[in-house]
């Protein structure tokens, strides 16, 4: 067998049609740019997130960006971020002028650790940002307990969580907003790069809704030093049409965990937490295990496309080398031995049980 990590072209393929309707109908339109098909998807958007405002933008660094601007902090603010995430999340904050303060995860969850949030506050913090990794909802009573206390503010990175629930809700209405990517690659693709803020707090919708448009929302009128993060036209309307499928898309692959919950078993693979099966998003499927070179050989051999988040960590990247001498161990450990199965809605059914199969048969 030769099973991709993730076929991004059959996963598309099932809207051809409708991409290339959406397609001329935009070309005959004659309006490419904030039309209505921002508008719609903004709304929709919102509506499946059961949030009040949705705002879209060029891509989900800006989203998170945006949001820090929106918010006036004062420079070098120091803004908790966890250690184990993706790139883009810490160098929104530093893009931002504020200080990441690095927080070390929890082993089992890979989530930013409340207790060590606490650890490290101090008189500058301003704000948690917390990401919701692999699509896993951070625990969010802990964060807006710490943020109350403390008078912070919450920020959420949810580019990899879209569709994930938190106690039957898809928006944490104590954060005061939330950034979404549309990079194709994420549950909800768009066919370019795309993102978007979501929020229930009408002043940070306004400002936002100004800052991606040179600060403005009347022709010509300049209320603010915004930059130009418009959410694609065309995009929009694509991801109109993907919004449709998300639910299922995700129901699927919660299925597909479900299958790997309940037939992987060697002693050497630790599994995700298996508790929120049914409330994730699973934008991945991440595995640990120590021997991870020879597990990735073997799957190679196998057939078995894999991929790593992250093979390195943000403080053990060049950029971001005045901070390679913090002590992460948490971090670094789960950089060393994760894994990301196939988890998506293109994969068959004696796909998923070869891939379980296989890898109860791994023997390092
Ligand atoms: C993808 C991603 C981003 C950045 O989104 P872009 O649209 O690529 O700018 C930010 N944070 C996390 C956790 C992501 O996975």
């Amino acid at each position: 067998m030769n099973i991709p990590f993730l076929p991004l072209k059959s996963l598309n393929q099932p809207y051809t049609e409708e991409f290339k309707n959406i397609f001329e109908e935009f070309l005959e339109s004659g309006y490419y740019i904030l039309g209505k098909g921002v508008k719609d998807f903004e709304e929709e958007f919102a509506n499946y997130c059961q949030a009040e405002y949705a705002i879209g933008v060029a891509n989900g660094l800006d989203a998170l960006e945006l949001i820090f601007q929106s918010l006036n902090l004062p420079e070098k603010s120091e803004i908790i971020v966890p250690a184990n995430t993706y790139y883009a999340s810490i160098i929104s904050v530093i893009n931002s002028g504020l200080n990441p303060i690095f927080a070390e995860p929890q082993y089992h969850d890979f989530l930013i650790d409340p207790e060590d949030i606490t650890k490290k506050i101090t008189p500058k913090t301003k704000a948690i940002l917390a990401v919701n990794l692999y699509g896993k909802m951070c625990d969010y009573n802990e964060l807006l307990k710490i943020c109350e206390d403390h008078h912070l503010y919450l920020i959420i990175d949810a580019a990899q969580s879209h569709g994930a629930d938190y106690k039957g809700k898809k928006n944490i209405s104590g954060a005061i907003a939330t950034a979404y990517s549309f990079y194709p690659t994420k549950n909800l693709g768009a066919l370019a790069d795309a993102g978007a803020v979501v929020t229930d707090n009408f002043e940070v919708f306004e400002k936002i809704s100004k800052l991606r448009n040179y600060g403005s929302n009347v022709r010509y009128n300049f209320e603010l030093v915004g930059k130009n993060s418009r959410l694609s036209e065309l995009q929009a309307k694509f991801l109109s049409l993907k919004l449709k499928n998300l639910d299922e898309e995700i129901n699927t692959r919660r299925k597909i965990a479900g299958y790997y919950f309940k037939n992987i078993r060697n002693t050497n693979i630790i599994l995700p937490p298996s508790n929120s099966i049914n409330e994730d998003g699973w934008h991945l499927f991440v595995i640990k295990t120590k021997e991870r070179e020879r597990f990735t050989k073997y799957l190679t051999e196998a057939g078995i496309g894999f991929d790593i988040h992250y093979p390195k960590a943000p403080h053990h990247q060049i950029a971001l080398e005045k901070y390679s001498k913090l002590n992460l161990l948490i971090t670094e450990q789960i950089h060393r031995e994760v894994v990301s199965l196939p988890l998506n809605s293109t994969l068959k059914e004696e796909e998923i049980a070869y891939i379980a199969d296989k890898i109860n048969k791994f023997m390092p």
